[in-house]
């Protein structure tokens, strides 16, 4: 038999601030099995409906730096308004080992940070179908303030520049779709040739012995 890495996967996902990314997350966890979003730590203020210790780790930017110096974070950036936002390697080691897949949502930065230290990661980008839709999902969410609006659009057009660097890219114009191709991209990205850890196909001879014994 061939026998597939057990290690889990390891997608990131990027994309401008209102492309719909973290809907999509969410649906990919509910129609995969074994897989998990990781957890960042920020030491942004919590907005709306958020919850600690669900959408982000809130923390102080003393405990940040002290988790910098102690070496705790796979990749950390500083992102919008000089706020700090880091993914804790410590779970999704231990997530990976277990052979759970893990979805980094994450901004471009970081995501360049894990490339070069995970090769074997996905790296998936997210477009919204327009930039007027994204103008208009950014307003409408109302989330952030004009100010916010504004910094996390231009955040968008620089973001957008750098899809090349990504393997895969989606165009978030349904949401059906969407979650359709990133359920194929990770599927797919499960059975590539490199996750294959052994192949063992039994004894050749034993078999063809078997066959004449079948077919006797
Ligand atoms: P928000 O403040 O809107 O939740 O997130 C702002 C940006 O920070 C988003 O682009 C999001 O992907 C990114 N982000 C969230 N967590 C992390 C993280 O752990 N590391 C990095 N580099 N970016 C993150």
């Amino acid at each position: 038999m061939i026998k597939t890495k057990k290690q889990g996967l390891l997608i990131v996902v990027s994309g401008p601030s209102g492309c719909g990314k973290s809907t999509l997350d969410n649906l990919i966890l509910k129609k995969r099995q074994n897989i998990v979003m990781s957890i960042s730590d920020t030491t942004r203020s919590i907005r709306g409906e958020e919850v600690n210790g669900v959408d982000y780790n809130f923390i102080t930017k003393e405990q940040f730096e002290e988790n910098i110096k102690n070496d705790k974070y796979l990749e950390y950036a500083i992102v919008h308004s000089n706020k700090y936002y880091g993914t804790p390697s410590e779970f999704v080691d231990n997530k990976l080992n277990e052979g759970i897949d893990v979805i980094l949502e994450i901004d471009i930065e970081g995501a360049r940070k894990v490339n070069k230290k995970r090769k074997d990661a996905v790296f998936i980008f997210i477009l919204p179908p327009s930039m007027k839709i994204l103008k208009e999902r950014l307003i409408s969410r109302k989330t952030e303030t004009k100010e916010q609006v504004i910094e996390r659009f231009k955040t968008a057009y620089k973001e957008i520049n750098e899809v090349s660097t990504y393997n895969y890219v989606i165009v978030n114009d349904d949401i059906e779709t969407a979650l359709e191709k990133m359920n194929a991209i990770i599927t797919c990205e499960k059975c590539r040739v490199d996750r294959i850890e052994d192949v063992d196909l039994g004894n050749q001879e034993e078999i063809i012995h078997e066959i004449l014994m079948d077919l006797k």
